[in-house]
């Protein structure tokens, strides 16, 4: 198993992109951008801001994408 834990998110407001640790066993519904103090929410059908602005996709959805819900 291969999970990534590192992603970097990328602001849609002002472009600022920054790289965050993910918890590994929750989402994250919010995201305060540090350049601009925007507060990012997931997309429409997406549960977290990392699977939304992120390189990566979440902990869950990796598991997920590899065939290991638990
Ligand atoms: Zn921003």
């Amino acid at each position: 198993m291969d999970i990534v834990l590192q992603s970097t998110i990328l602001c849609p407001v002002c472009g600022h992109a920054e790289t965050e640790t993910m918890p590994e066993d929750s989402c994250v519904i919010f995201y305060e951008c540090r350049q601009c103090g925007t507060m990012l929410r997931p997309l429409h059908g997406e549960d977290c801001v990392f699977c939304s602005y992120g390189t990566q996709r979440c902990p869950d959805k990796q598991r997920e994408a590899q065939g290991k819900t638990s």
